[in-house]
């Protein structure tokens, strides 16, 4: 399911992956609903924003 991308950040997240998609200026994330993985993870290492999606680069 494609997750909206706001004109806003989401305020509350605060994300500093500058490649993705979704990232705005100033660290916000502009996604209207994130999704994090694995269950049963046992440190923020392990963790993953799954609704991550590479920007492109060249638009
Ligand atoms: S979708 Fe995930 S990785 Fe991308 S800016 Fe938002 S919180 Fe960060």
């Amino acid at each position: 399911m494609a997750i909206q991308k706001m004109d806003k950040p989401n305020e509350g997240i605060r994300c500093v992956v500058n490649t993705c998609e979704y990232y705005m200026n100033g660290d916000h994330c502009s996604a209207k609903q994130i999704e994090v993985a694995p269950r049963n993870a046992s440190d923020s290492e392990q963790t993953d924003c799954t609704t991550f999606t590479k920007k492109d680069t060249f638009s």
